[in-house]
């Protein structure tokens, strides 16, 4: 079985990262979702809520699984058996911490490679930061994260407390 591994915050999920979601997982048999857990960053959502929320918007994808990690992502690859690190690629102001975290990894673990896939244009602007910001102010993220969640994300931004 080939299978691949997309990791993030997904502090929320956006239609950016879905759309990165709906094509890697037409490329393995399973995409497994890593949400990170320890990140150094100060998170909205709770890693239980963003997997909830992932959980949500990919109902529709059956070779979709989700989970949650801390540690070295190598490790969470050599985990749950797969050889495919899925990163997305919005500009190049990604490109630079993405080329270093990429080959880091290969350093660490010669046998795992990552491979990119380059954003819709539409979403090429789009990060969890600027929903967060937006929705915190009652502005309208309806072009950003899907429907389903939106109510969540108002919610939480509007309260603006971190976990
Ligand atoms: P991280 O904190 O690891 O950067 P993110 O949740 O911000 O986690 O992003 C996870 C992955 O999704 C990264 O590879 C990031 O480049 C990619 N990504 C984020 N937003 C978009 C977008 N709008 N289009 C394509 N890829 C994206």
């Amino acid at each position: 079985m080939r299978r691949g591994l997309y990791p993030g915050s997904f502090d929320p999920v956006t239609l950016g990262h879905l759309d990165i979601i709906h094509r890697a997982s037409e490329l393995v048999d399973e995409l497994i979702i890593g949400v990170l857990k320890n990140s150094t960053k100060r998170n909205l959502f709770s890693t239980e809520e963003r997997i909830d929320l992932l959980k949500r918007v990919t109902a529709d994808l059956p070779n979709v699984r989700i989970i949650s990690f801390d540690g070295l992502l190598v490790d969470c690859a050599v985990e749950y058996g797969t050889h495919t690190i899925i990163r997305g690629l919005r500009a190049v102001t990604d490109f630079e911490y993405e080329l270093q975290l990429a080959q880091t990894n290969k350093r660490l673990r010669p046998d795992i490679d990552t491979v990119f896939l380059t954003t819709n244009v539409e979403y090429a602007y789009l990060s969890s930061s600027i929903v967060r910001e937006i929705a915190s102010y009652g502005g309208d993220i309806s072009h950003f994260v899907p429907q389903c969640i939106m109510d969540d994300v108002y919610k939480k931004a509007k309260r603006g407390e971190t976990v």
